[in-house]
């Protein structure tokens, strides 16, 4: 009896785990009212992840959310959008408000299928494996986090159940959350949500970004928000998600341009196509979209000092 019940205990934990991130992840999304679009195909394999960071492609990917009867789309989102993020590299997405940005996440978290082309982690076509193994895989910290009417420990909790409460303060420490949550008259316990204590957008995406960091997965991706966090606190938090992200696959998509500049190669998408590719340097150099958006935002931030 003893024996068989550590491995049933350890089963419920990782099925309730499985139930609750992608019923996290379809709230963040705000699916729910919608039919669910994908489904695991017959025999469809664990995803095999050969190293702590795997590579993350997008192949020529076309993509539109409403279809006609006969699948073809009434409005196309994406055109044959390309990129390889190397194992442990860190990809930028820029791009104006409605570019398709947040699509590429969807994407790759299987909300969606594509329409053409396809998207792959380390070879393997995520539409191969199983929407569990591939979501637990990915940590997405979204430009707006839902957070549940339960205790902020059990929100934070939410990125890996079963943490310790060690886990919990030591992730909530690295978001720099903790001393808010401390100063709280009920700390951890203190009940967030709809029903209960309201966090402004800053404090929420910290609680994201905690999730994120118990959650430790192979594959980050960032939809950064416009205006939730100040200068000062999100110069903070960014040097935290360099550290988590220094040796994973990481996928910003950037608002900030301050951001991007060290990544490894920046797209600009634009109507959902990509327009212009490389560093920051070069794509400065190339006086287009890109170095129009940053002159943009450093007259931003010039005003803003
Ligand atoms: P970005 O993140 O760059 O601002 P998105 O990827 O969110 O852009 O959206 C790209 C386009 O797709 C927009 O025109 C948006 O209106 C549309 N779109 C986004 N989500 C949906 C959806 N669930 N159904 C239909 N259209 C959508
Ligand atoms: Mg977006």
């Amino acid at each position: 009896m003893i024996q068989l019940y550590v491995p049933l205990n350890f089963l419920g934990v990782i099925y309730r785990e499985i139930k609750q991130s992608i019923a996290d992840m379809d709230r963040l999304f705000g699916l729910l009212e919608q039919h669910r679009e994908v489904a695991d195909r017959p025999g469809a394999q664990t995803l095999a992840i050969r190293s702590r960071a795997p590579e993350v492609r997008f192949e020529q990917v076309d993509f539109g959310y409403d279809k006609t009867a006969d699948g073809a789309h009434k409005r196309q989102i994406l055109f044959g959008v390309g990129f390889t993020i190397a194992p442990g590299a860190k990809l930028a997405v820029v791009g104006h408000s409605g570019s398709g940005k947040s699509t590429l996440a969807r994407l790759l978290f299987r909300f969606y299928d594509v329409d053409g082309g396809r998207i792959t982690i380390d070879g393997q076509d995520i539409r191969d494996v199983t929407q569990q193994s591939l979501r637990a895989a990915i940590g997405i910290v979204p430009q707006d986090t839902v957070l549940f009417n339960d205790s902020i420990e059990y929100n934070i909790a939410y990125g890996r159940p079963g943490a310790s409460h060690d886990e919990i303060v030591a992730a909530a420490r690295a978001a720099h959350i903790h001393d808010f949550i401390a100063g709280l008259p009920d700390g951890y316990a203190t009940v967030v949500g709809e029903r209960g204590l309201k966090l402004s957008g800053g404090e929420k995406q910290r609680v994201a970004i905690a999730r994120t960091i118990l959650k430790n997965p192979a594959i980050l991706v960032f939809d950064e928000a416009t205006s939730a966090l100040d200068t000062r606190s999100e110069q903070a938090i960014q040097r935290e998600l360099k550290a988590i992200a220094s040796d994973r696959t990481t996928l910003v998509i950037a608002h900030r341009l301050s951001t991007v500049v060290d990544a490894d190669e920046i797209l600009v998408l634009d109507k959902g196509r990509v327009v212009e590719r490389g560093g920051h340097a070069a794509l400065l150099a190339l006086g287009g979209l890109y170095a129009q958006m940053w002159a943009l935002q450093g007259a931003e931030r010039a005003v803003a000092a």
